[in-house]
């Protein structure tokens, strides 16, 4: 058997790679300077062309069925609404953001 390959952080894009390499059947250790998940969120929104990355992948459908499917963003200021951005219109499979957080909440 090959020697693994070594990923270097466990966020999203080592993640990603590490989901990717096993995927091409490539055996894969990922380490992390954190000696524990991070509970904190950096990350609410998943955006369509990630999505359709992740779909590629074979593991979007987890994600889709979990989050909300945000179909516009209000942006206010007061009682004012400054701007109305819709996502219908996107031409993809996945024309809304996803919104669920990148920490361990939903995934246990
Ligand atoms: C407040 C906030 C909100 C955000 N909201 C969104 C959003 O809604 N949608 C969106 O798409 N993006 C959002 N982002 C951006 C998103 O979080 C980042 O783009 C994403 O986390 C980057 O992923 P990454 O894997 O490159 O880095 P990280 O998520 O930072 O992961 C890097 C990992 O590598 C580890 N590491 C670093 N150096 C070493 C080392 N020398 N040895 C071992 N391990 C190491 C770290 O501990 C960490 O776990 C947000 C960011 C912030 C700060």
């Amino acid at each position: 058997m090959s020697k693994p390959v070594l990923v270097v952080g466990a966020g999203p894009v080592g993640l990603t790679m590490a989901a990717e390499l096993a995927r091409y059947g490539a055996p894969v250790r990922v380490i992390d300077r954190l000696p524990a998940r991070n509970t904190r969120s950096r990350a609410l929104a998943i955006w369509p062309r990630t999505l359709e990355l992740l779909d590629a992948a074979g593991c979007a459908g987890a994600f889709v069925a979990t989050g909300l499917h945000a179909q516009a963003v209000s942006i206010h200021a007061g009682r004012r609404t400054l701007a109305r951005i819709p996502f219908g219109t996107i031409a993809s499979t996945f024309n809304y953001l996803l919104m669920i957080p990148q920490s361990g909440a939903i995934f246990p």
